[in-house]
């Protein structure tokens, strides 16, 4: 497909995709240390002097907003709730003319303290981050003991409305694929949406290993058999326990696994496939990143803590927006650059190709 190059108006690439939907990390820090993400004695931060303040992303959100008509902000890091300016920059950009949705994806820490005021601030709704529900595993994960904290911050977020709850599941081989079937039923005892995403080359060890992903194939089978161990804890718990009765004798028998069937509401640009359970309303995701990849209905631009502008996760290519904003760019000469890096977005992210180089930042430096 052409497209007209994108020298006004929207985030158009030569492919025609438009970006409506902006990531913007807030910080590339962390206060977990998760083993698929980061090593544990974390990472080399950006300095200072290198972040954007708040009035600078707040600024670059308008330009995206007001110019190149971005529609969803999405809050991420790093752990965005660790940045001290995040319910103002929520709160400013929710006054933004036309006003975008606004999203954040955190582990959850701190998120049953500061959900009221994020929510007041205007923020929408939130992903948090949840592998697993056994907390010893959960310490092994993530190099701290802190589950009990990501469940109250689940609570606090849907007490304070931030709704749809999204719960985000990376499953490893090995680690935790065995929790596909405990993880759906924790949340739809909760009411929260769970998303498995499948893991991608974007861990900062280098270590990613295409033969030992879990696939979005093997987690539907796994969740339709039900198959997979309750975890060392005997989880779940929360959820109620895997087992339902015999329609003939009334007795407690393990749960078969879950029925599902193709969501019949339009996926649009959305990474998830979703799927209903047991025939709805509830529903389960799964983003198959790598096997199912939905660069063809692409709609994100990305803007990372110190500035850049990427047109994709995988982007070896990034745009510097900082230097030109200190510079005294005025807000259509950053719209114009912001056009000019999205122009050039590849077709795909290119995982499969032969020649894929894994990009030099991780996730947490990119903002997942
Ligand atoms: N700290 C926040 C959080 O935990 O949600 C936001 C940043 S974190 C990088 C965003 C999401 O990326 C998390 O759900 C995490 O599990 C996921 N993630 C990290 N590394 C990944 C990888 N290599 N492949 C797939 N997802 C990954």
């Amino acid at each position: 497909m052409t497209a007209a190059r994108g020298t006004d108006g929207v985030l158009v690439d030569r492919y025609g995709r438009v970006a409506r939907d902006l990531r913007v990390s807030l910080t590339d820090k962390c206060n977990l240390r998760c083993t698929y993400c980061m090593p544990a004695e974390g990472l080399p931060w950006l300095a200072g002097p290198q972040l954007l303040s708040d009035d600078e992303i707040v600024r670059l959100v308008r330009v995206a907003v007001e110019r190149l008509g971005v529609t969803e902000v999405r809050f991420t890091g790093g752990e965005p709730l660790i940045r001290p300016g995040v319910v103002g920059i929520v709160a400013a950009v929710a006054a933004l003319t036309p006003r975008p949705r606004i999203s954040l994806t955190t582990n959850g820490l701190g998120l049953d303290r500061l959900a009221p005021a994020l929510r007041a601030a205007g923020l929408d709704r939130v992903n948090v981050s949840l592998d697993t529900l056994d907390a010893g595993r959960f310490a092994r994960l993530t190099r701290r003991d802190r589950l009990a904290d990501v469940l109250a911050g689940l609570a606090g977020a849907a007490a304070a409305g931030l709704t749809p709850v999204k719960i985000n599941s990376v499953l490893m081989r090995g680690v935790n694929d065995d929790e596909a079937p405990a993880l759906l039923h924790f949340a739809l005892a909760h009411g929260y949406e769970l998303r498995f995403i499948e893991q991608m080359p974007l861990d900062a060890q280098h270590g990613w290993d295409r033969a030992a992903m879990v696939t979005a194939d093997e987690i539907l089978a796994t969740l339709r058999t039900g198959a997979g161990a309750p975890t060392e804890a005997g989880a779940p718990t929360e959820a109620g326990a895997p087992t339902e009765a015999d329609p003939h004798t009334g007795a407690s028998l393990p749960r078969t696994g879950f029925d599902l069937t193709p969501d019949p509401a339009e996926r649009g640009a959305a990474p998830a496939e979703t799927w209903l359970v047991d025939g709805g309303p509830a529903r389960v995701g799964v983003i198959g990143s790598v096997t199912r990849p939905f660069c063809g209905d692409c709609d994100r631009t990305r803007l990372t803590a110190d500035g850049q502008v990427r047109a994709c996760l995988f982007a070896t290519e990034e745009s510097d927006l900082r230097g030109a904003l200190r510079a005294g760019a005025d807000d259509d000469e950053l719209a114009r650059r912001w056009r000019a890096a999205m122009w050039g977005k590849r077709a795909g992210h290119g995982i499969d190709d032969p020649t894929f180089l894994q990009p030099a930042r991780p996730m947490s430096a990119i903002g997942g």
